[in-house]
């Protein structure tokens, strides 16, 4: 059996379909040799052939690859973004990816929006759990169009899926040092139990029992207003946050803020010893797609993280740095103060990884 790294890759949308290109150009430059297969799940495909997913595509993907990176979704000419929901959520939900892991951190200075923050002040994790809460789709519009219409939106919170994602914290903490190398030591916990007692009380009473089993780390609570406040009064406080998937997917853009914006920030959607999925955080962003101009860093570092998971250590590190080297001298698109484009950007970062 070939010992290669089957890898999945899904542009998608918008700008996934010229930041994954940058991703792939810097993975080929490694020299690591993977076995990769593309794929068009997308707008153009739905639109073509009314597709969003082809039968079994997810069974076919954790049968056999070993990750699947993938770009955006979302497309103005799918005003319904059946196949973004279809396919991304989708993947999320029917792969059972449970924990999506967001990286933040700040490699440069010049990133930051807030005053006298340093890379060493913005080096945390938000897990946010990915396959329950608002997003699982389930409720319904009564008396649509009328002025007595009602809207129900349910937030699913299973003990079972609350218990395993805020394992998953617990167990990353252990296993996960910050990036100068000291070892992460606190989880803290973001809800809003104060207001929605039925599904926050499950998530402090599950949390504090899992604290128990892990007395070396810290364990800790901050309302999700709260915590709103606090990452941008002062992020050095965090270590890795664990909450739910609305709540995650607000602060995990708040926090790509901290990072110097969406074209920064990376994530993997993970289920322990599954196949597991990297994308970064933006989305395929219309207003700016087709004019080589979005960031590739997101999709990039999303790149090294897969390598990371995958157990390739030294790879990853080596694409980190690259990204690192190409802000300081200023290699990079326009968002972030360069002046090169995307397809440019992409091949700086390759030329690097291959000297
Ligand atoms: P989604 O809901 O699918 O996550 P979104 O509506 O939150 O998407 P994005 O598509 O991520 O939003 O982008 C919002 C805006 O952020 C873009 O219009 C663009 O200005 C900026 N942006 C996002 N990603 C990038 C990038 N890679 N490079 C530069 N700018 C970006």
């Amino acid at each position: 059996m070939s010992l290669k790294k089957r890898i999945a890759i899904i542009p998608g949308d918008g700008i996934g379909q010229e930041v994954i290109p940058q991703a792939m150009k810097v993975l080929a430059a490694t020299g690591i040799d993977l076995e990769t297969t593309q794929f068009d799940w997308s707008a153009d495909r739905y639109l073509a052939d009314g597709v969003t997913v082809p039968p079994d595509g997810f069974t076919m993907l954790d049968r056999d690859f070993d990750a699947i990176l993938i770009g955006a979704f979302g497309d103005p000419r799918v005003v319904t973004n059946i196949h973004a929901k279809e396919i991304l959520l989708g993947m999320r939900f029917q792969m059972d990816l449970y924990a999506n892991v967001r990286p933040v951190r700040l490699l440069d200075e010049s990133l930051c929006p807030l005053k006298g923050i340093q890379p060493k002040d913005v080096d945390f994790v938000v897990i946010r759990e990915n396959t329950e809460g608002v997003y699982g789709d389930v409720g319904g519009v009564f008396k649509k169009g009328t002025a007595d219409e009602v809207a129900i939106q349910e937030d699913i919170n299973t003990r079972k899926g609350v218990e395993r994602v805020i394992r998953y914290a617990f167990e990353y903490c252990e296993r996960h040092t910050k990036s100068d190398g000291t070892p992460r030591k606190r989880v803290l916990m973001s809800d809003k139990s104060n207001a929605m007692t039925h599904a926050g009380g499950l998530w402090q009473r599950v949390f504090k029992e899992i604290a128990g089993e892990y007395p070396q780390i810290k364990a800790e609570h901050m309302y999700v207003d709260a915590l709103c406040m606090q990452l941008v009064r002062d992020p050095r406080q965090f270590d890795v946050i664990v909450t739910n998937n609305m709540f995650g997917d607000i602060i995990t853009d708040l926090a790509a803020g901290l990072q110097g914006g969406l074209g920064m920030a990376a994530s993997g959607n993970i289920h322990p010893g599954k196949t597991s999925m990297f994308e970064p955080v933006h989305g395929s962003a219309p207003p700016i797609a087709g004019k080589n101009i979005a960031n590739p860093f997101g999709a990039i570092l999303t790149a090294a993280m897969m390598l990371g998971h995958l157990g390739m250590l030294e790879k990853a590190a080596k694409i980190e740095a690259a990204v690192l080297e190409a802000i300081r001298q200023k290699r990079t698109t326009q968002d972030l103060g360069g002046a090169l484009g995307t397809k440019e950007t992409g091949d700086w970062v390759a030329n690097w990884v291959a000297k």
